[in-house]
């Protein structure tokens, strides 16, 4: 098959009053039609840079960026806004890409028309359709985004990222701003959507939880370098690199003896600045299994199994499970 989407070896750094920021370091991977890959990091790792690029708002500064098959980087500025369509966006608080003083009907009907469907009786089919597949109600057709509730908002932004039919959805954190129980409307709503339409996600979140509940296969960003990615099961179950595995231990859960919430385990020291991303592996600051080689050479992003790979000194070479850390707290 033609892959949804193919990133390979993309970069995107940006010349900021602090100095240049390469915010996406050599990043690769690829999407199949009707698949979701989860991309998962802390606020600055870069994933939303990331989602830009492929978006087609702000420039790669190296690397490829293929959609269905046609590499963005070797097209005119003419042919790439053609492909434009293919590739829509999600964001977490969709009031930024509704028109407040458009009513819903006219803000999906905007995309239909702008791309060729002259036809209004067409056009206004097409917008009901849209209402009904998003599960909102044709008399909201005439409101405006305010509106609307939170959860009817963010289903509004799902119904115009459909409008023309997108290859591709980068979704940014979609339901982060959602309390618990939209979000799983929500998420069930793409999960419809995407096997009705086997439209791809790139489903971006700092909630690895939330990438649970919907990713195929997910990637774990650490500042602008993926450092692990891997089918859903096998990244919860035999995470190989210590940051996943910090993130999985990181997550709240249950104490069997109590029936309490557990205390959280905190990935220890902060993160560092993405202006100055530490040498060699950019984890070793935090790294409780970090070796003297581990400040100097940079792992590289290697087969560690089937259909997974991770950038770690210890799993690299012989493909083993990454040791638990000692990092819980008391
Ligand atoms: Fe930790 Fe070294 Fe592996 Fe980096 S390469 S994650 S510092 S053990
Ligand atoms: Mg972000």
């Amino acid at each position: 098959h033609v892959d949804a989407l193919e990133v390979d070896d993309l970069v995107v750094s940006y010349r900021t009053a602090r100095g240049r920021l390469t915010a996406v370091d050599g990043v690769s991977f690829a999407i199949a039609p009707g698949e979701t890959l989860g991309l998962v990091g802390e606020s600055g790792c870069g994933k939303s840079s990331l989602g830009k690029a492929i978006v087609q708002l702000v420039e790669p500064t190296s690397g490829s960026l293929a959609v269905e098959g046609h590499d963005l980087t070797a097209l005119s500025a003419r042919e790439r806004r053609a492909l434009r369509p293919r590739v829509q966006m999600v964001f977490q608080d969709p009031s930024g890409a509704l028109d407040p003083r458009q009513r819903a009907g006219t803000i999906l009907e905007t995309p239909l028309k702008l791309n060729g469907v002259r036809d209004r009786a067409e056009r206004r089919a097409r917008v009901a359709a849209l209402m009904e597949q998003v599960g909102l109600r044709p008399e909201l057709t005439d409101r405006l985004p305010h509106e609307f509730s939170g959860g009817q908002r963010q289903r509004l932004g799902i119904a115009r990222a459909l409008a023309l039919n997108p290859g591709v959805i980068v979704c940014d954190e979609p339901v982060s701003a959602l309390d618990v129980s939209l979000q799983a409307q929500v998420l069930n709503l793409l999960r419809t959507v995407q096997r009705a339409t086997r439209v791809a996600y790139l489903f971006i979140s700092h909630d690895l939880s939330v990438v649970e509940h919907i990713a195929d296969r997910v990637a774990i960003m650490y500042l602008g370098k993926l450092v692990e990615l891997a089918p859903r099961e096998t990244l919860w179950r035999n995470p190989a690199h210590p940051y996943t595995r910090a993130l999985i231990d990181a997550l709240p859960r249950m104490d069997p003896t109590t029936s309490r919430i557990a205390d959280k385990t905190v990935i220890s020291g902060d993160l560092p600045s993405p202006y100055t991303p530490p040498a060699g592996c950019r984890f070793h600051t935090r790294c409780p299994l970090a070796e003297p080689r581990c400040r100097t050479d940079a792992p590289a992003f290697v087969p560690v199994g089937i259909d997974h790979f991770a950038a770690c000194h210890l799993t690299g070479a012989t493909g083993t499970k990454a040791p638990a850390l000692a990092t819980h707290l008391p």
